[in-house]
């Protein structure tokens, strides 16, 4: 008897610690095989997506299966992006330690976090309450003191904290709303997925250099929409 209680308890904490471990190593599995066998490089970012606990990001269903090759659903329609495009979209932003960063579409919270990992500071904003409710809690339980969650329409940007020194968009928009242009330093660069609602989107850097905005086209890619508030 004494014997079958003790092997009950041993399996149990094996198990526990096993599914730890594990997670851990799906995580380098992925940035070896989906990001450092393509074409990431940067040190910070890969240093970034081998930390953030993806799988804590996802709904609890969907856990075993948080560092796939692919996006996959948060709920209210929207993605937490595949973890190539959340690592190449932070490489080219070429963030450095002391940077502050905007984020339109925090959804999950996961990017944020990616984010945070790097900069000083991340502002992030999310149109759909519920999600920015979770990924504020979410962030916070997570220990991500540096992420400011706000709820609302990222259209406008968020002028009180401006300029930043690095925009992501996470979300498809069909042109490059203007204001968030205006929040970006000198130097600064922004990434936004842009294109036709239906059709094909492509990522955006946008830099500035001089008070003026240099535009590259990277590439094509499939987005959540951008959307507005309905008053608006
Ligand atoms: N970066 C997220 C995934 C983003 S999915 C992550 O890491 O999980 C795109 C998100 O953008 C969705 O949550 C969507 O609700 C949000 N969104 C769409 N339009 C927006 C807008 N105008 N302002 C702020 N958020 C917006």
């Amino acid at each position: 008897m004494y014997q079958m209680i003790f092997v009950f308890v041993f399996s149990f904490s094996m198990g526990t610690t096993l599914a730890q471990i594990d997670f851990k190593a799906q995580r380098e599995h992925m940035v070896k095989v989906q990001l450092r066998n393509r074409d990431i490089t940067d040190p910070a970012t890969l240093e970034a997506m081998l930390k953030v606990p993806r799988h804590q990001f996802v709904p609890q269903n969907l856990r075993e299966v948080a560092y796939t090759d692919g996006p996959l659903p948060i709920g209210e329609g929207q993605t937490i992006s595949q973890p190539y495009i959340v690592a190449y979209m932070t490489q080219v932003l070429e963030l450095q330690p002391d940077h502050k960063v905007l984020e339109i579409g925090t959804g999950s919270g996961y990017q944020a976090a990616v984010l945070a990992e790097i900069v000083d500071s991340v502002y992030t904003m999310e149109i759909v309450q519920k999600l920015g409710h979770y990924a504020r809690k979410r962030l916070k339980k997570q220990r991500y003191n540096n992420v400011q969650v706000r709820i609302g329409d990222g259209y406008h940007g968020w002028p009180e904290k401006a300029p930043f020194d690095g925009i992501m968009v996470t979300a498809g928009a069909e042109q490059i709303p203007p204001k968030l242009t205006e929040q970006l330093k000198e130097g600064g660069k922004m990434i936004i997925p842009v294109g036709p609602h239906r059709g094909i989107r492509h990522l955006v850097l946008l830099t500035k250099k001089k008070g003026k905005i240099k535009r590259k086209n990277l590439m094509a890619v499939r987005f959540v929409p951008f959307t507005r508030k309905k008053e608006e």
